[in-house]
């Protein structure tokens, strides 16, 4: 399927919930999904209905995120539905990994082997503050089950923050050389609930490079939002993804779909095209629709220049 600028579309991000079981201060506001009643979570026969249409109309590529995606009691048997949907040809996982280590076995039966594992620090008290909630033992041990299972790869994404995590730059691209993961830094961006970030908080992904001179450039298998390097002897990569000081708009690909049901043409627009209750034909038009509205690129984003999303990320999946 192709959009109204030549992109061929055809990687789906599905968010399956907005709740998750952290409560990240880039995030996610304190007391929990706002602006959205959970319980209108579309079903996994809904999900799968959208996914299937999407996939007639030439989509290869899903990603099942949330919210938190395992915090769905139904989240093993949906993605093996999602995986035998004719025509996906790749689907993998974005998670928080706090719940993966006794579901990541079955994970992999069902489909997945490849995942994304958030994890912006390595020091128990700023994992918790940040989370809010959250324990660091409990994100390790997921990532080490991943491993453990033969998903690969393995991609540890770090959201970079200025007087947060700009310590710990070489300390989590360094678990690249102990371990078989990729570790992924991403710009923090100005959407939801991030109001409370001074300026100082949003650093350039060159941050990184600067810190890292013995990074060298390194291949991407397909398409990347990543730059991709990798340090000395290491056994995974060093990704940088820039949607502040870099975006990758024309390269894109991607629709996504909200947990309530809508099609976000662009992560960082406030058009949304609901396709809930929509069938046959009529859910395809809407797709298809979807993608004609992606715009060209997305708004500047900046400290002052905010996404004109009207949601948080977990109420988008990232
Ligand atoms: N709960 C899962 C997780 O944390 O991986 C999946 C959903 S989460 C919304 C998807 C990704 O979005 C995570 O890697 C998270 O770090 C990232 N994210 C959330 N808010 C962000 C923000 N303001 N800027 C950059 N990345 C953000
Ligand atoms: Fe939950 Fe993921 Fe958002 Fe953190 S980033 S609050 S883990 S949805």
């Amino acid at each position: 399927m192709k959009d109204g600028f030549g992109r061929t579309i055809e990687y789906l991000r599905i968010s399956v919930t907005d709740a998750c079981n952290l409560r990240c201060r880039y995030c996610m506001p304190e007391e929990g999904p706002s602006g959205c009643n959970c319980k209108m979570n579309l079903s996994a026969d809904e999900i799968v209905e959208i996914a299937s249409a999407a996939s007639r109309l030439g989509m290869k590529k899903l990603r099942i995120t949330g919210g938190e995606p395992l915090v769905r009691r139904d989240i093993v048997e949906l993605t093996r539905r999602l995986g035998e949907i004719p025509g996906v040809e790749d689907m993998s996982m974005t998670t928080n990994g706090t719940l993966l280590k006794s579901l990541a076995r079955e994970l992999y039966d069902a489909g997945i082997h490849r995942i994304n594992i958030s994890l912006d620090t390595l020091d128990d008290e700023k994992y918790r503050s940040m989370t809010r909630t959250g324990k660091l033992a409990d994100a390790l041990s997921g990532i080490e089950a991943a491993i453990e299972v033969g998903m690969s790869p393995v991609k540890l994404n770090c959201v970079l923050i200025g007087g947060f995590n700009s310590d710990e730059v070489e300390s989590l691209a360094r678990l690249t050389q102990k371990m078989p993961v990729d570790v992924r830094f991403i710009e923090l961006m100005p959407i939801g609930d991030t109001a409370h970030f001074g300026a100082d908080a949003y650093l350039p992904g060159s941050f990184v490079t600067d810190r890292l001179p013995e990074l060298v450039p390194a291949e991407a298998e397909g398409k990347s939002v990543a730059r991709l390097y990798r340090l000395p002897g290491a056994l995974g990569r060093v990704g940088i993804i820039s949607p502040l000081s870099n975006h990758f708009c024309s390269e894109c690909n991607r629709l996504r779909l909200t947990a309530d049901g809508c099609i976000k043409p662009c992560l960082h627009s406030a058009e949304e095209i609901s396709v809930r209750g929509l069938h046959g034909k009529a859910l395809e038009d809407a797709i298809a629709e979807a993608a004609l509205h992606k715009p060209k690129m997305h708004v500047e984003l900046s400290a002052t220049e905010r996404s004109k999303s009207k949601r948080s990320m977990n109420r988008i999946g990232g």
